[in-house]
């Protein structure tokens, strides 16, 4: 038996990594699914690789919320109404200690990973269904430090504090509002910072990572994806207000 039939879901960064890994576990689980992204060209992309009749694609940037409110109406448009909300969509900026952190990117992370993920749950959760769920994707970095990711650290500690208030204020509708903290997953992303870290070896930044993974190695997006199924679904509908660690055993010591 399918866990979502008849939910419809939004997906913020769906056309990359966790979001389009858990887009496509959504449409398996029988959901309709809007992906949101701001990477259009990308994002048509991923809508056709999925090869579904139950997705739509809203390009919009999780940040501005004339688009945010965008991809709220489109969705409702498309399917008449929200059951599930992946406020996915983030970025990761520079590797700098925090006294040289450029204030610009600074700016942008908190543009993206807090003002979208606030956004997204300002807008989306009024017009969610009785029984609805919200996912927000924080990461370990949400629940301890790590040096030289200052403004991603921050960030993703204050999306914690967005997800607690969300679910204390939404759930006399029964709507829950939980988080998820992967430790390092195989997407760009952690291309992106091996390449920061060790420009003439990202390989070595890798090894480095795996190193601090009892489980030695990165988790693959599908598996991210399967704990948000689980979170979207009426088998966690007892669970809110709560962050979910999936990473390996990373911060487990
Ligand atoms: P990714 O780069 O593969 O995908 C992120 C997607 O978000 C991209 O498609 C990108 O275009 C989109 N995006 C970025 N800014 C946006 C904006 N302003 N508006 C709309 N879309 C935007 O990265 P990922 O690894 O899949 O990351 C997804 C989430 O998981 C992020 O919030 C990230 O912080 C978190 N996370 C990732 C890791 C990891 O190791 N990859 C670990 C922990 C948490």
């Amino acid at each position: 038996m399918n866990q979502l039939t008849d939910k419809v879901a939004i997906v913020t960064g769906g056309a990359n990594g966790i979001g389009y890994a858990t887009a496509a576990v959504f449409l398996r689980e029988g959901a309709r699914v809007m992906l949101v992204d701001n990477d259009g060209e990308r994002l048509k992309q991923a809508a056709t690789d999925l090869s579904s009749d139950a997705v739509r694609y809203c390009v919009a940037d999780v940040s501005r919320s004339s688009e945010v409110k965008r991809y709220v109406e489109d969705t409702l448009a498309a399917f008449g109404g929200i059951d599930v909300f992946f406020n996915n969509a983030g970025i990761e900026g520079t590797v700098s200690p925090l006294v040289d952190y450029p204030e610009d990117t600074f700016d942008r992370i908190v543009a993206v990973n807090i003002k979208g993920v606030w956004l997204g749950c300002q807008h989306v959760l009024p017009r969610m269904n009785t029984g609805g769920s919200v996912i927000i994707t924080s990461s370990v970095a949400g629940l301890r430090g790590f040096a030289g990711l200052g403004a991603y650290v921050a960030s993703k500690h204050a999306e914690v504090g967005i997800m607690r208030v969300a679910a204390l204020e939404h759930a006399d509708r029964s709507i829950r509002v939980n988080s998820v903290h992967p430790g390092p997953v195989d997407t760009q992303m952690m291309r992106h910072i091996e390449r920061q870290l060790s420009a003439d070896r990202p390989e070595a930044a890798k090894e480095g990572f795996e190193a601090q993974i009892p489980l030695s190695r990165y988790a693959a997006a599908d598996e991210i994806a399967d704990l948000v199924l689980f979170l979207a679904s009426d088998a966690s509908k007892y669970i809110t207000g709560d962050t979910h660690v999936i990473d390996g055993g990373m911060i487990a010591g």
